[in-house]
């Protein structure tokens, strides 16, 4: 028997939800450009985001594009800085500090990957906690640990929000995270953990993983290993959000494999139109967030 395979599924397919992440992100988006309208109608200006791109690779282009359309459609401001491959760390950091500085500017986001005479980390500690709308320093991190996080990582986030906008119920259920890394695997088990879920965090060096999520009510597979999860993996009517995304001949394709699913998750999200546009509107949350807490300091 190899390792995938587990128990027999009930004969009877389920019927499996399959989440638009792009209605889900609209609903939300258009929430948050009502609550802008509302300030601005009350002669507040409007948030304003800083996007920082070091370099000129196409697909960080293209994210950072999408982020800021994101932002003007809900009358969110961006302002856009693009720096030259070569820029040295220093020359970012500057940057940093002059945006922590701005009044004008409520959320700083530098676009990841950075070239490699730049620590991500040295950057995710110079951006100033308040206006962490991508949730990298490390303040950020330990305010999540602590449970009193107000700006949360965007991509656990939004997949939280997906589980209460589909009433999953979290309280008491079993939950899988295929992944540790800071940005997925760790927060969104912290998230699910402080909901009351039991939550088993996984990683490479993981034994019986097939069995384990086997188990899970609420399976999270952020692991980037195209359809590593298999049909016999998953419970019956369990919610599985698919957070990875690789690309394979051409396609982009999950961790989990999405059709052989069908039937027997309770709700899936695919691939495209799932977690990822729901990853954006969370930064819009985030900066609105980071807009409103410091008018109140
Ligand atoms: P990382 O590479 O930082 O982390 C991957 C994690 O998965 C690691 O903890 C690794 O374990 C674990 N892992 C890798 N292979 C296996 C395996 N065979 N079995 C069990 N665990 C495994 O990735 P990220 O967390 O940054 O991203 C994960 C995926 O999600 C990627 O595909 C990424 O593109 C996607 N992503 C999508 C987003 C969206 O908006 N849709 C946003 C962010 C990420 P170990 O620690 O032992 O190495």
């Amino acid at each position: 028997m190899s390792e995938s395979q587990g128990p027999q599924h009930p004969i009877d397919p389920i019927e499996t939800r399959i989440l638009d992440g792009l209605a889900l992100a609209n609903e939300i988006r258009a929430e948050l450009a009502d609550e802008i309208a509302q300030l601005v109608a009350t002669g507040e200006r409007e948030p304003r985001l800083a996007v920082v791109l070091v370099g000129d690779d196409p697909a960080s282009r293209s994210y950072i594009k999408g982020k800021q359309r994101a932002c003007e459609r809900i009358g969110m401001a961006s302002v856009e800085h693009l720096l030259p491959e070569s820029s040295s760390q220093d020359e970012l950091l500057r940057l940093i500090d002059e945006l922590n500085a701005d009044d004008q500017i409520d959320g700083i986001l530098v676009q990841l990957p950075l070239p490699r005479q730049i620590s991500a980390a040295a950057v995710a500690e110079a951006i100033d906690p308040a206006k962490d709308a991508d949730a990298l320093h490390p303040m950020t991190a330990g305010r999540l640990l602590a449970g009193t996080a107000e700006l949360i990582s965007c991509t656990p986030l939004g997949i939280m929000t997906v589980l209460d906008r589909y009433e999953i119920p979290i309280e008491g259920a079993f939950a899988v995270v295929i992944g540790r890394s800071n940005i997925v695997g760790k927060p969104i088990s912290l998230l699910l953990q402080q909901r009351n879920a039991t939550v088993t965090m996984c990683h490479s060096r993981t034994r019986n993983l097939p069995e384990l999520c086997r188990k899970a009510d609420i399976l999270v597979a952020a692991a980037g290993q195209p359809r590593m999860v298999k049909a016999d993996w998953i419970k019956s009517g369990a919610a599985v959000m698919d957070v990875g995304v690789s690309e394979v001949d051409g396609k982009l394709v999950g961790d989990v494999d999405f059709e052989a699913a069908l039937g027997i998750a309770g709700l899936i999200t695919p691939s495209r139109r799932g977690i990822g546009p729901m990853t954006i509107t969370m930064l819009l949350r985030n900066t609105l967030h980071a807009f409103k807490s410091r008018r109140r300091e």
